[in-house]
Parts: structure tokens; C-alpha cells; sequence
């Protein structure tokens, strides 16, 4: 057998990508006031920003959106999709949503979360956002190798067992569920074992609490599980899938992830009542329960795509194009966060550069320099986007760990590409020394990282806050 693991497919549509000259891309980050999030496609050569939604579509897929029906009420490509979910989960109510987070809004709310607690191993952005808006409280009780980026655990977004069962005893009835996210995409999109889950589902139902998961990775953790637990090596991918899916009371999905489409999200559960509360929520926000949102070629598109993401020849490319960019960064001597997630892979940016404080952003020192240095765009993960400003204008309240996160699109780049980042960030880690940090100029109070405005620290480390506007 050959031992290379090539991309299982051949290319039927291109799509043309910007090179652009370090003299231009100086230009372009100066005017987008060195954030990366106001660059424009055009001026990016590899965009890492984010795995969601930026996935390519299969010719199936293609195909499907042209065989969408776009009845209002009863579409076919509904009843396709809510076949193909039921086959694959089990659920009995299947809901579309336009996205992840739009499901999480109404889960939550049919729930019941105001005034009680949710037990997660990590909740999701969103997912935090959408329990604070709602007036409960988000609690992660992640496993504490997480947080120890040279450890090499192999399922590191695993819940705190004893975490969680002294929490439901303590809190009673303040606890409204316990949320599972698969794969933990905030410690890295860092897997959950089987024996994980069960065990929490387990403590769950022995507190008659609702076991809920946040899906958005479903087949890329059933591909760990089956790479690295104990007995799972024989198991399809799908047998998998569907012995965590039946772990479940109601799952929320974003389907911008291994849905491999470019919009949509799903909200299944069984219960009956919780399933009219929440259509009766589904038709004031997202549109009628056989559309939610979407239009139907999406219907039409996820349905396939949910299918074609169990592929194992699909599923063993995409975890060894990740593992291979891991490697060939790890060679280089380069500080990264261990193993490699399913996603991404993360820099550890105050070691790479030890000489850049954490309030003058040295994760977006490095986002800029692998900017100006090839044209690819990754994302500062640390106390630009998590980190708050001082109140009484000192250096800001720093996050706790100072990350780039690198993001690898679904089958829309090749091994190629991977070289080329590796080799440019090479380049970029040879120049470290003569990297500065960056102050803010202006920023906003919510969510800064995305529109916030920054200029290089010249000369010394001094403290340059930046001011709040
Ligand atoms: C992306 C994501 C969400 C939110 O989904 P959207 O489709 O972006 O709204 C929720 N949870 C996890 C784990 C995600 O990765």
C-alpha cells in the first residue's frame, strides 16, 4: 500500500487566487489599520481564517442545488435532508436553521436557561453568548490538559468527569443541561472520547438533566475516536456517529463545518413539547420548520453533504492535511499547540515571540507578519479578541493564553498550499527578533478584535494601552 494520502478528489472548477507583491501587501495592511479582519479576499493568497462556511462542494452537491425545490411549505429537499439526518442521528425532530448559532438561540430559549446553569466542556462562542443573553450562566469544565499546550493527550477536549458530577450535585436544579461540544473547537478542536461522552451522558440522566451536544464537528471527533480509543479501530465511522447521536436528548449543529456546505444549521431533539415550543420559535425567527432559513438547493446541498463528510477516504485526508501542516511547522522548530486539532492548527505566539507582552498583541504581530510575508491570513486568538481594556488606562487585562489559530478550509486547499505556509512561516519565525507588538488607536467595547484599529510599537517596550472611543 502506498503510505502518501492524497486529496480523494480530481478538480472540475477553479477558482483563481490573488498573489499580490510584499510592497502591495504593506499597502493593504497599513490601510486596513493593520487588522486583518478588514482585508478584502482580493488582497489574501490563503485565507485561514475560518472553516466555516469556506469549504468547496462536491459536484453531487452542485448537482442537488440544481435538483432543489423551492416550496414554500413541504419542500422535497426538506424531506430528503430530514431522511438523511434521521438515518444518521436518530433524532426524531429535525429542524433547519439558516446557521449554528440560530439553533442554539432557540434551544436554549425552549430550554428554559434563564436563571440556571449550563455544564459544558467548552461552550462555543456563540454558544457562550447566546446562554449570557438569555440570563443564565455558561460553566466549562474541560479536562486541565487543554490548557497545557505541550501535552499530548489524545482526546483533549474531554470533560472533567469528577468536575461535572460535584457541579450536579452542588448546583440541583440550577443546572438546566449539560452541553457537550464535539469536537471542543475553543481548546483547538481538540476531540472527545466515546467513553467521555457516555460517561457524562451517564451523569446526565442520573440527574435528570437533558445531554445535549453542540455537533458542529460530529465527524471529525467519530474519526479520532476511531483513530485513537481503545476497540474503536473496527467501527465505521457512521456506526460511530450514530452511538454518539444516540447518546443525545437534541443536538444544535452548524452545518458551515462538516455539513460541508457553505450556510445552514440543524436542531433536532425528541421530545415532543420542546420540539412544538421550538418550531413556534423556529417560524418568528428563521421561516417555516420545512425551511428555517434556507432556501431549498441548501436543503438540497446539506443533504448530500452530510453523507459525503462520513467518507473515510474524505475523513483520513482532511485530519492528515491539518496533521501534515502540524508537522511541518513542529520541524521548524516552531511552538504550536499539541497534537494537531481537526481544524486548525495553533501557534503559541508568546513563545514565538517571547520579546512582545501580551497587551502589545503579539498573536497579531504574527497574523501581520505571515500576512506581509505571503499573503495568508490567519487569526489572533488571544487578548485582542478575549483580552478587555484597563479601566483606569493601563496595559489591558490580558487572555490566558496568547494564540494564531490557522484554519484549514474543507477540499479547497492542496498539499501545495500547505508547503507554502509552512515554508513562509519559516521565514516569518527566522525574522522574529525584529518583530514588534502593536497598540490600539481605536476600538469599540463589544467584540473589538474585529474592527478594532492598530498601529506598530515603535522604538522601546513601552505601554501603549491604546484608547478606548
Ligand atoms: C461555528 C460554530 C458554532 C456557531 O455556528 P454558526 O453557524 O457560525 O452560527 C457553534 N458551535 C461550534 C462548535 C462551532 O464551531
Amino acid at each position: 500500500m502506498p503510505k502518501t494520502i492524497i486529496e480523494p478528489f480530481r478538480i472540475k472548477t477553479v477558482e483563481a487566487i490573488p498573489q499580490t507583491t510584499l510592497k502591495k501587501r504593506k499597502e493593504y495592511l497599513a490601510a486596513a489599520k493593520f487588522n486583518p479582519f478588514k482585508l478584502r479576499s482580493e488582497q489574501i493568497t490563503i485565507d485561514l481564517l475560518t472553516d466555516s462556511g469556506t469549504g468547496a462542494m462536491s459536484a453531487n452537491q452542485w448537482a442537488a442545488v440544481m435538483q432543489g425545490d423551492e416550496t414554500y411549505a413541504g419542500s422535497r429537499s426538506f424531506f430528503q435532508l430530514e431522511e438523511v439526518v434521521t438515518k444518521l442521528t436518530g433524532l426524531k425532530h429535525v429542524l433547519p436553521t439558516h446557521q449554528g448559532r440560530s439553533s442554539e438561540h432557540i434551544l436554549l430559549a425552549v430550554m428554559g436557561t434563564a436563571g440556571k446553569v449550563v455544564l459544558a466542556n467548552n461552550h462555543f462562542d456563540t454558544t457562550k453568548a447566546n446562554v449570557e443573553y438569555l440570563k443564565g450562566t455558561p460553566v466549562d469544565l474541560v479536562i486541565k490538559e487543554a490548557h497545557e499546550p505541550e501535552t499530548k493527550h489524545p482526546f483533549k477536549g474531554n470533560i472533567d468527569l469528577e468536575k461535572l458530577e460535584q457541579h450536579l450535585q452542588e448546583l440541583g436544579d440550577q443546572v438546566a443541561m449539560v452541553l457537550m461540544t464535539i469536537t471542543n473547537n475553543t481548546v483547538g478542536g481538540q476531540p472527545v472520547s466515546l467513553a467521555n461522552l457516555k460517561a457524562a451522558a451517564a451523569l446526565a440522566k442520573r440527574f435528570n438533566k437533558p445531554f445535549i451536544l453542540d455537533a458542529a464537528r460530529f465527524a471529525e471527533n467519530a474519526w479520532f475516536i476511531k483513530q485513537r480509543e481503545e476497540g474503536q479501530q473496527s467501527r465505521s465511522v457512521r456506526e460511530i456517529v450514530r452511538e454518539t447521536f444516540d447518546l443525545c436528548d437534541g443536538f444544535t449543529m452548524s452545518c458551515k463545518k462538516d455539513g460541508l456546505v457553505n450556510i445552514g444549521g440543524l436542531l433536532c431533539v425528541n421530545d415532543d413539547t420542546l420540539a412544538e415550543q421550538a418550531r413556534s420559535l423556529l417560524i418568528l425567527t428563521e421561516g417555516f420548520p420545512t425551511y428555517g432559513g434556507l432556501a431549498g438547493r441548501d436543503l438540497a446541498a446539506l443533504a448530500v453533504g452530510l453523507e459525503e463528510v462520513l467518507e473515510e477516504d474524505y475523513l483520513q485526508y482532511r485530519i492528515a492535511s491539518v496533521a501534515y501542516l502540524h508537522k511541518a511547522l513542529d520541524k521548524l522548530g516552531i511552538p504550536l499547540m499539541h497534537p494537531a486539532g481537526g481544524h486548525a492548527v495553533y501557534i503559541d505566539a508568546t513563545a514565538f515571540y517571547p520579546h512582545i507582552p501580551a497587551h502589545q498583541y503579539p498573536g497579531l504581530a504574527l497574523t501581520n507578519a505571515l500576512y506581509v510575508a505571503g499573503g495568508i491570513r490567519a487569526v489572533e486568538i488571544g487578548t485582542l479578541m478575549f483580552g478587555t481594556p484597563n479601566e483606569a488606562g493601563g496595559p489591558d487585562n490580558t487572555a490566558p493564553m496568547e494564540l494564531v489559530r490557522m484554519t484549514i478550509p474543507r477540499r479547497t486547499y492542496t498539499q501545495s498550499h500547505m508547503d507554502y505556509i509552512a515554508e513562509v512561516l519559516g521565514d516569518v519565525y527566522q525574522q522574529r527578533d525584529m518583530t514588534t507588538g502593536y497598540a490600539i488607536t481605536k476600538q469599540t467595547s463589544i467584540l473589538r478584535a474585529f474592527t478594532a484599529e492598530l498601529q506598530p510599537v515603535t522604538g522601546a517596550t513601552e505601554n501603549l494601552a491604546g484608547s478606548v472611543v
